[in-house]
């Protein structure tokens, strides 16, 4: 099954990360990815492509809301 996403747009952040911000059209959540810039970034959070929206939602919950 495909995982269609729509980019909202990138924000970059003090520590010289960005994060993309994406819709996935199916579920019509908010997902955001952190790309991480350099050869590291002290943050733990800021992993390459590193969810962090996601992992907050259990996967058997998406279902709950479908109409
Ligand atoms: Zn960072």
């Amino acid at each position: 099954m495909m995982s269609l996403v729509r980019l909202l747009g990138f924000t970059t952040l003090d520590c010289g990360c960005v994060t993309g911000r994406y819709r996935e059209v199916a579920t019509n959540r908010e997902i955001t990815y952190v790309e991480e810039k350099g050869s590291g970034c002290s943050l733990h959070g800021h992993r390459r492509n590193h969810t962090l929206v996601a992992s907050r939602f259990g996967l058997g919950s998406l279902t709950a809301k479908a109409s």
